[in-house]
């Protein structure tokens, strides 16, 4: 842990100027999220810089809660006043969205395929259990019976 260096409120707001509009996440040059000591409170860098963008101190019991998921960040447009259970719900949708089933690469023979079809036309199983038969993807049995 290195040490919480004291910055005044001037300080933070040359600071916000400087990482206010960049699209990009801001980090400071720090190995863990960037603390500082302000008028004898120790407080998150992103705190701070939320209240400047608010206009106010942030409510009691609410944090600085980030668009991008990355406590590090800075960038005051990343930034929004949300309550400690809004921050885990939100990063729990976020993860959500960005959720993708993993491509499974897998290539099928000329025989499996036309067991496949088989299964499908013949036997009337659905796609979903053939592609658990043959450990691949439905997307790619559902592709596979369109030709
Ligand atoms: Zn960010």
């Amino acid at each position: 842990m290195g040490t919480i260096e004291e910055m005044t409120r001037e300080e933070a707001v040359n600071l916000y100027e400087w990482a206010y509009g960049s699209k990009e996440c801001v980090f400071l040059d720090t190995s863990s999220v960037p603390h500082f000591s302000m008028e004898g409170k120790i407080i998150t860098l992103a705190r701070v810089f939320l209240s400047i963008k608010l206009g106010r101190e942030l409510l009691s019991g609410r944090c600085a809660c980030h668009r991008c998921d990355t406590p590090r960040c800075i960038n005051p447009d990343h930034l929004f006043e949300g309550t400690y259970k809004e921050n885990t719900a939100d990063a729990r949708e976020k993860g959500r969205l960005n959720w993708k089933p993993k491509p499974r690469p897998r290539k099928l023979n000329s025989e499996q395929i036309q067991e496949i079809k088989r299964l499908y036309f013949k036997e009337g199983l659905r796609q979903v259990q053939i592609a658990k038969r043959f450990n691949v993807g439905q997307p790619l049995i559902c592709n596979i019976l369109k030709k």
